[in-house]
């Protein structure tokens, strides 16, 4: 059975979810390898991914892959292909990795498919198009398909038998010879104790209803244990960060429970939540076009409804 190659830039344990829903999916279509972005695994990372099924860990030798953007990682993977011949490549669907993909596949020759939602055994893969109006079904004809998923596409399930990952060592790509961009800086991310987005089994939502005061939505998003997240008016405006950003150009969600407030439900932010498992609206316009998808309706002011929602639920909790 020919492998399937993962690329995972820097994981640790606990593994993503996005990395485990990638890892799954490679088992369903052959052999699970895992190419990384960094030259040295960080400690229980071999046992966490031989728990998904996988062989071979591809490392490169590059001490400072990670300190490049795209270009240099792309160049790893090509060679990294040719090195294990998978049957397919499988990437996140973030940006850097859609960028990284489109680069391997000019590299490959091969067929470049992102926004991908599923992938049947014969690499048949479905994705929402023109802001989740449209399933599309499509196949790359040619080369080695290269594939970046979306997250909440696959449940992530352990392999039945784990393995005993073999740790191959990638001659160091020449990164002189890729036009490469080199990181300068790095900032940490503010620590939160707040699940991530694509983590999240709760989501509270604010758009420009909020008029920049997420106050409400965060604090009932915290006494639900959930994540906070954004239309992409309320990014924009610079009062929450982008990386909250639900939608067709933000992360797509797929929640137990999504609740929307402030948000008018614009085609592009439906793109990014509408396959949440209920979602309850809270608007003041009774004719916003988010009420049409909602399980829920509250037609109402969201700087009443949250806080007594919040207030009511730390009560009962008590
Ligand atoms: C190519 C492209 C990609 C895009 N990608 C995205 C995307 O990924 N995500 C995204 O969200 N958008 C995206 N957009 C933008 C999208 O079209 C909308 O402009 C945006 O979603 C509107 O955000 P909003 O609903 O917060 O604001 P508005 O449309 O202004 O709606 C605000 C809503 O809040 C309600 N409201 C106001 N005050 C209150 C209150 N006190 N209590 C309760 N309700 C109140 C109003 O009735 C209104 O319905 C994209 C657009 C384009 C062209």
């Amino acid at each position: 059975m020919a492998s399937v190659l993962v690329y995972l830039d820097h994981p640790i344990v606990p593994l993503a979810k996005a990395s485990r829903e990638l890892l799954t999916i490679a088992a369903t279509i052959g052999e699970p390898a895992v190419a990384l972005g960094v030259d040295s695994l960080e400690d229980g990372v071999a046992e966490a991914l031989g728990e998904y099924g996988v062989r071979q860990i591809y490392v490169p030798e590059n001490p400072d892959l990670d300190k490049y953007l795209v270009a240099p990682k792309a160049a790893f993977l090509a060679v990294v292909v040719e090195q294990a011949s998978p049957s397919a490549v499988l990437l996140d669907n973030g940006f850097e990795s859609k960028e990284i993909a489109g680069r391997l596949g000019v590299k490959l020759s091969s067929g470049v498919i992102t926004d991908i939602v599923s992938v049947g055994e014969d690499l048949t893969v479905m994705k929402l198009d023109l802001a989740g109006s449209y399933t599309v079904s499509a196949k790359v004809t040619h080369g080695i398909p290269v594939l970046t998923v979306k997250p909440n596409s696959a449940e992530p399930r352990v392999a039945s038998e784990p393995t005993r990952p073999e740790q191959v060592k990638v001659a160091a790509v020449d990164v002189s010879a890729v036009n490469a961009a080199r990181v300068t800086g790095r900032e940490d991310k503010k620590a939160s104790t707040r699940p991530s987005l694509s983590e999240a089994r709760v989501i509270v939502s604010g758009g420009r209803g909020t008029n920049g005061d997420f106050s409400a939505v965060e604090a009932f998003a915290d006494a639900l244990g959930g994540a906070v997240g954004a239309s992409r008016a309320a990014t924009d405006a610079g009062w929450i960060e982008h990386s909250a950003q639900v939608g067709q150009t933000g992360q797509t969600v797929s929640p137990q429970l999504y609740i929307s407030a402030g948000i008018s439900g614009a085609i592009q932010q439906k793109a990014g939540m509408q396959t949440s498992k209920v979602i309850v609206a809270v608007n003041k316009d009774a004719d916003s076009p988010i009420f049409e998808i909602a399980d829920f309706g509250i037609v109402g002011d969201l700087f009443k409804v949250l806080p007594q929602a919040t207030e009511e639920i730390q009560k009962r909790r008590s």
